[in-house]
């Protein structure tokens, strides 16, 4: 469940913004000074703050400032003078809304999915087009098929690459080596399961410090492998 933050002073208000992000099936947390809303903002995950501007001890535009050097999540600034609005704009605190009061439940309602789904397409698309895996200090970019170890590229053969992503991609699942042949290579493909052996031994030379102790992909004797986290 998607968790906010409210920072606002006027108890009522607060309350009435809580009850209809709630309704909405939004976990809400009021914090009704400045310097607290800080601090929990800072300690606990949030997907978004709405942040009153006008508070007792550090105001709006100075927590707004503190959360962004920290975190990237949105925050919706809230103020009861026009004016406001536009000091937030010039001072380009990295506020990425702002409402002024009054304002009904509903819009802001509204404007909290909104950012939260702009923000998750932002999130969302950075993961799937970088496509990584990594795990220790091995990354593996699956769109460029390429394995940097250490930081240091290495040259893999197609079903090398496959046979490790794979692998890697299911952690701590331990595989025969008939299930890894079938998995890789097509069924009518020429070979055997000797084949995932030879292939398990060439890029434990390219992936381990000491392909005799192998700390990536264990052999389970007696049942296959696994790529240990
Ligand atoms: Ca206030």
């Amino acid at each position: 469940m998607s968790r906010i933050l409210i920072i606002e002073d006027e108890e009522a208000i607060a309350e009435l913004e809580k009850d209809y992000l709630e309704l909405s099936g939004f976990e809400v947390v009021i914090s009704n000074t400045g310097d607290e809303g800080l601090q929990i903002a800072l300690a606990e995950e949030f997907d978004l703050i709405v942040l009153d501007l006008m508070l007792p001890g550090m105001d709006g535009f100075e927590i707004c400032k503190l959360i962004r050097e920290e975190k990237n999540i949105p925050i919706i600034m809230v103020s009861a003078k026009k004016d406001d609005i536009d000091k937030i704009r010039g001072l380009g605190l990295g506020a990425d809304d702002y409402m002024t009061k009054p304002f009904s439940p509903s819009e802001l309602v509204a404007r909290v999915k909104a950012h939260m789904a702009r923000y998750d397409r932002l999130v969302g698309s950075t993961q799937k087009s970088n496509d990584i895996i990594e795990i220790r200090g091995i990354r593996i970019d699956k769109t460029a098929r390429r394995v940097m170890v250490d930081g240091v590229e290495k040259a893999f053969t197609g079903k090398e690459f496959d046979l490790l992503t794979f692998l890697a991609e299911n952690p701590n699942h331990v595989y025969t080596k008939e299930e890894l042949f079938r998995e890789i290579w097509d069924m009518d493909s020429i070979g055997d399961i000797a084949t995932v052996t030879v292939h398990i031994k060439k890029i434990r030379e390219k992936i381990e410090y000491d392909s005799a102790k192998p700390q990536y992909i264990e052999t389970i004797w007696g049942v296959g492998y696994r790529f240990k986290v």
